[in-house]
């Protein structure tokens, strides 16, 4: 019998506060959310692989100037780009991820084109913008992820550590991430990133470490996280959760909230966020900032597009 299908996605829960953009800064972010859905929602419709539908989503976000992945990428303390990405397929558990990329214009396709290539699951650096080269995938000069705005927050950044002052999450961070769920019952995974603004040079964070920012299994769930990737690593996020629900009889939503609300928001204090899809087609989106770009298509075809606390309804969408 042919499954449900269902997919999520978060653009970040580094989201700046509701008056640091205009009106129409966040209502575009919203329709750029909205677009990344139809691109994934079309592929799920069609019969297509959840593999694919979270490819084509989190492209979309990565062409965003509003998120941290891809162009408005975060700039590090050496005021370049090293971009890190990963998707991972619940099917197979095959996975292909890049990190520290500086030239290769959409990573998740990179991670992709290493997934099927199927020899490393990882490249860093050079390396992973060569490979990326290789198997034909557009490569761009580093400044083409720069933007106004995130020139703005290491600028904003430097300030916080020169004067000892607390940056706010979204002078901080961001992400994008996707979660599907396919009519053969498949699911898979995928995020990108910029990292944390103003970040040393060579850090790797949570969002290209499978099992971590980025899993998916079938029979458990798929996840992509959001926040301070160090917290997550220390917890192994992604793979904690699926564990959760697999060994520990866990529902997607018990097992997601205890991961952002007590696990990492409680015992650090720290911004988190995710979002997750299960083999039913339940969806979660927990996060403990003010706000978190997020957008998911329910299992009857609902669609929901959010950047804080409310979210609007863009009608119910053809399965
Ligand atoms: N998880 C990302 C990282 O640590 C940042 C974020 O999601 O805000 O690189």
């Amino acid at each position: 019998m042919a499954s449900k299908i269902a997919l999520a996605l978060h653009g970040g829960c580094g989201t700046l506060p509701v008056d640091e953009l205009t009106a129409a800064e966040w209502a575009e972010s919203r329709d750029h959310i909205a677009d990344a859905l139809r691109a994934g929602w079309d592929i799920l419709r069609r019969g297509g692989s959840a593999l694919d539908a979270v490819e084509a989503t989190v492209v979309i976000l990565e062409n965003s100037p509003h998120f941290n992945a891809g162009h408005g990428a975060a700039l590090n303390a050496a005021e370049q780009h090293e971009l890190d990405s990963a998707i991972m397929d619940g099917a197979t558990l095959g996975a292909g991820a890049v990190a520290g990329a500086g030239r290769i214009r959409n990573p998740v396709k990179a991670a992709r084109a290493l997934l099927e290539r199927g020899d490393a699951i990882m490249l860093i650096g050079p390396s992973a913008d060569a490979f990326a080269g290789s198997a034909g995938l557009e490569i761009v000069d580093n400044s083409y992820f720069t933007t106004a705005r995130r020139i703005e927050m290491l600028r904003r950044m430097r300030a916080h550590a020169a004067s000892g002052t607390s940056a706010s999450e979204g002078e901080k961070h961001g992400t994008v991430g996707a979660v599907a769920l396919d009519r053969a019952g498949h699911l898979a995974a995928a995020t990108s990133t910029g990292g944390y603004t103003n970040k040393p040079p060579g850090r790797v964070g949570d969002s290209p470490l499978i099992g971590i920012g980025t899993y998916a299994r079938d029979g458990a769930c798929a996840v992509s996280c959001t926040g301070m990737g160090e917290y997550f690593m220390r917890n192994v996020a992604g793979h904690e959760i699926a564990s959760q629900m697999r060994l520990a009889g866990r529902s997607l939503k018990e097992a997601t909230h205890t991961m952002v609300f007590d696990t990492i928001g409680k015992q650090y204090g720290i911004g988190a966020g995710l979002c997750a899809v299960d083999g039913q087609g339940h969806i979660e989106v927990p996060f403990n900032t003010v706000g978190m770009y997020r957008g998911f298509v329910t299992a009857d075809g609902d669609c929901h597009v959010g950047t804080h606390a409310e979210l609007e309804c863009r009608g119910r969408w053809d399965q």
